[in-house]
């Protein structure tokens, strides 16, 4: 081509200074690998399946070959009414549920099962037992008082909620036990299910799909998506039909499960997105081995987690060892500065998430399905090299 200018000789370069480049660039290249890897322990909304935000970024993109984004096509079209059969079923199967017990993907946070709950099981004259054991329990308590009687059978309150209570009765004629199966802001967890005469209601929004329990036993249990199944924006909701319609209050329609129940969780619009993100996660979990894998990987984590707590001079464990929540790892430094420096070495080590809830402070660590063994493993190292560095 006219005008072009001539291919310009190749560089010959001078090999030490090549050398010294491939050493440079190695060392930053191990460093950026380094720092890149990012271990994430946020409490919630938390860490999902690499797998699992790669198929829903596709998702957005074009869903399945169809030349459409999920997020612009009908919720009653078979494409979305198959996702919605599939998260259904697929909850059932890993939980094991019995032909009483059906499957729900509400919206709103577990919050709003907090009222929804009193709502569609509680006349006003009638009494709902609950176990006080920690801010959520606290909170679902408040709700409701709004719909009938309450009567807190135990609580760990003036203890800081260190400790799940043990010796309690529940009243017979109470209308329902709710506990909070894991008490996400302390690092608490019950590790035996009470076993009472009522109906039992649970909210397991930290622990869901976490361990093997016998779900059947649950009257309702409620779980907000965000810490262990999904995304925030839906909650699951498994509830034993039974136990609906015995009370007289009208109940508003988008309140009544029973509504939800008849219209195939599709009364109205669902949050789709949020429910094909919780349904990738549930196939996940399937191909991992099911509950009882991820239980065995979840023991393995916090196993690792609390010895290295108990054998570090520098850190110590909040709670009551027997009722140490294999979901929220909660401990302190015994020393303030430790804290602060702790926290910024860990940061710069990639460790995001680990700073304790504001209402408790310190450190907590959640080790939620996804998470994975290597990042465990990790910030325990970090965590030796930090005593020993200080020793
Ligand atoms: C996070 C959490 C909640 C609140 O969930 P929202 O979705 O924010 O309403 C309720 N209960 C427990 C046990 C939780 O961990």
């Amino acid at each position: 081509m006219p005008g072009e200018q001539p291919l310009r000789a190749k560089r010959q370069f001078d090999r030490p200074v090549c050398r010294q480049l491939g050493i440079f660039a190695a060392e930053i290249l191990s460093l950026i690998q380094s720092v890149a890897v990012i271990h994430n322990f946020n409490a919630g909304p938390s860490i999902l399946p690499r797998i699992v935000f790669e198929q829903s970024a596709q998702a957005v993109l074009d869903y399945d070959h169809t030349g459409l984004s999920l997020l612009e096509i009908g919720h009653r079209t078979p494409t979305f009414q198959a996702i919605m059969d599939e998260a259904r079923s697929l909850v059932k199967d890993l939980m094991q549920l019995d032909s009483d017990h059906e499957v729900l993907f509400l919206h709103g946070g577990a919050s709003t099962q907090f009222m929804q709950v009193p709502m569609n099981l509680l006349d006003d004259k009638e009494t709902a037992a609950y176990a006080d054991t920690g801010v959520w329990s606290a909170k679902a308590i408040k709700e409701a008082k709004l719909f009938g009687k309450t009567e807190i059978v135990c609580t760990s309150k003036e203890e800081d909620y260190r400790y799940i209570p043990r010796d309690f009765a529940v009243p017979n004629d109470a209308k329902y036990f709710h506990i909070t199966t894991n008490n996400t802001i302390y690092g608490t967890q019950w590790q035996k299910i009470p076993h009472t005469s009522n109906a039992l209601v649970a909210d397991m929004s930290s622990d869901i799909f976490s361990r093997q329990l016998d779900f059947n036993a649950f009257s309702l249990i409620y779980a907000g998506a965000q810490k262990n199944m999904g995304p925030a924006g839906v909650n699951l909701v498994v509830v034993n039909k039974n136990i609906l319609g015995r009370i007289k209050r009208a109940i508003p329609t988008i309140m009544d499960y029973r509504n939800h129940i008849k219209e195939g969780s599709l009364l109205n619009t669902p949050p789709v997105f949020a429910i094909y993100v919780s349904m990738l996660t549930l196939r996940w979990l399937k191909a991992e081995g099911g509950i009882d894998a991820i239980e065995e990987r979840n023991n393995r984590k916090a196993a690792l987690l609390y010895e290295a707590i108990d054998r570090n001079p520098l850190f110590t464990g909040t709670v009551e060892k027997a009722d140490r929540s294999k979901m929220n790892v909660c401990f302190i430094a015994k020393d303030a500065s430790v804290e602060e420096d702790f926290s910024t070495y860990a940061r710069n080590q990639g460790i995001v998430g680990i700073k304790g809830h504001r209402l408790v402070g310190g450190f907590r660590a959640s080790l939620y399905n996804a998470l994975p063994v290597s990042s465990v493993e990790f910030l325990v190292e970090l965590m030796d090299e930090f005593a020993a560095s200080r020793a």
